[in-house]
């Protein structure tokens, strides 16, 4: 079944509703997908305890209230073709033809590995914070937080909220580096405001930093974590560790459609011009995927892809400024969050890099392509499909990060062998086979 609409959103955090709203907004015909069951993206993640803010309820409350346009909840894009799209849903696969498309496909966390870090208890900080929101039990458990950036933060607020016990937030970046990023947030009130929240929701919780997490120790999962800083070495009891070192754009849809990417620090992120239009005509790209920023910029930029998706420039070239203003604060990230290169050292030659098919670090020594990797050890063909192992690799500096336009093949997520057999004409038409028959295998 092919299914036509003028403007198709993918992604329905805060970038992907701005656009969808935007563009429906000039009467369009617009098709919102995203994998989630909620709409709200990362950010705005429906917790079971609590209401999502007012910027959020409202952004959903707009969405279902306009009949041009049309939610597809828990239907993810599997693979890209021009003008066309085949999601894979309740089991189902269709396929959706757009005029224009807005990928709000935003961000991952960027984890890496250390001694210990496949236990049982041990965690990214935002797939934590994630699974709480959704309901996993937290009461009571001894939780210490570790690695970089303000998510540390605001997953930890979510887990004592849900009644957590933090132990401590391990931040590796060095005092000095925080001082001038907490002395540059006056020139953006909102998040000045946001982060004194935040303290007062931690009062009590020790925020350590220019300290980072060693090793975690345990039996059947883990019972102590090791945790360097300048005092030394020193070890915690707790009941899981939950570590982040930031996030990463998810560019894999956009590779896929032969959007240009460049490098933002180590990682890829989608390459779009001042309309936010990509390099291939009437694919624009917004938030997270474009760089890493925060809400503010997200919610911005989905505006304004959406207005130009439309074809209402106006309304989009009107928004400039307050993107700019946005920009410039997530500007301070990488420079004030800087990864120290010893968390790049902790993996030992036996640390498991790739954790779906089992590949330690020195099965990857002297791979620098990830498609050499791939087809030699199996790193990347299991579920993740490398998106946290091949994103570690690169930010360890053993892959080189692939920018070229069609690096990432489909299917994107890992597909149901019917699916891809009711897709088979429309792969045909939509990818060599060269391509995806090869890369099929591990994913399916
Ligand atoms: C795990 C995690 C937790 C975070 N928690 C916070 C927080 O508590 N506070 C904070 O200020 N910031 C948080 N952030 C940062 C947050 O991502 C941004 O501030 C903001 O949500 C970015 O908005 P976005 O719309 O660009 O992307 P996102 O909010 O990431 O939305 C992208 C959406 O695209 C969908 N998607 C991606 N690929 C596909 C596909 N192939 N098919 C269908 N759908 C797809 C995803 O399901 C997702 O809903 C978090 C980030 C992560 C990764």
């Amino acid at each position: 079944m092919t299914e036509p609409c003028d403007v198709l959103v993918i992604g329905a955090g805060p970038a992907g509703l701005a656009a969808a709203r935007a563009a429906a907004s000039h009467g369009v015909n617009v098709v919102l997908v995203d994998l989630q069951a909620n709409p709200g993206g990362q950010i705005w993640r429906h917790d079971v305890r609590k209401s999502a803010p007012a910027a959020a309820r409202l952004a959903v409350a707009e969405m279902r209230a306009r009949s041009n346009l049309h939610w597809l909840p828990q239907a993810q894009v599997v693979a890209t073709a021009p003008g066309r799209v085949l999601i894979e849903e309740a089991g189902l696969v269709r396929e959706i033809e757009y005029g224009a498309l807005v990928l709000a496909t935003g961000a991952r966390e960027l984890l890496l590995p250390f001694p210990g870090w496949t236990l049982p208890g041990v965690s990214g900080a935002g797939a934590l914070q994630a699974l709480t929101k959704q309901g996993w039990p937290i009461a009571g458990k001894r939780v210490l937080l570790a690695g970089s950036g303000p998510l540390l933060l605001a997953s930890a607020a979510t887990l004592r909220r849900h009644g957590a016990q933090v132990l401590a937030i391990c931040e590796q970046a060095p005092d000095a580096a925080l001082m001038a990023f907490a002395s540059q947030l006056w020139r953006w009130p909102g998040k000045l405001l946001q982060a004194a929240a935040l303290r007062t929701r931690l009062a009590g919780v020790a925020y350590r930093r220019a300290s980072w997490v060693r090793a975690a120790h345990g039996d059947e999962r883990v019972r102590e974590v090791e945790i360097e800083s300048a005092r030394g070495i020193e070890r915690i009891a707790c009941d899981q560790v939950a570590v982040g070192y930031g996030l990463v754009p998810n560019t894999e849809l956009a590779a896929q459609l032969g959007c240009a990417l460049e490098l933002d620090g180590r990682h890829p992120r989608v390459r779009v011009d001042e309309r936010l239009m990509t390099s291939v005509d009437g694919v624009y790209a917004a938030g997270e995927a474009c760089g890493i920023g925060g809400v503010d910029v997200a919610r911005v930029e989905g505006a304004m892809a959406g207005h130009a998706a439309a074809g209402a420039d106006d309304a989009a070239r009107a928004l400039r400024p307050r993107r700019r203003h946005a920009r410039a604060f997530a500007d301070l990230l990488p420079r004030y969050f800087d990864l120290r290169d010893d968390v790049r050292k902790l993996a030992e030659p036996t640390t498991l890099v790739c954790r779906c098919e089992d590949v330690a670090l020195a099965q990857l020594q002297g791979y620098s392509d990830a498609r050499a990797a791939k087809l030699a050890t199996r790193c990347g063909m299991g579920s993740c499909q490398g998106r946290i192992c091949g994103t570690a690799l690169t930010e360890l500096g053993l892959l080189v990060p692939a920018t070229r336009a069609h690096a990432a093949r489909p299917p994107v997520f890992p597909t149901r062998l019917a699916s891809l057999a009711a897709a088979g004409s429309y792969l045909d038409r939509s990818c060599s086979e060269r391509t995806f028959l090869t890369e099929s295998k591990g994913s399916v």
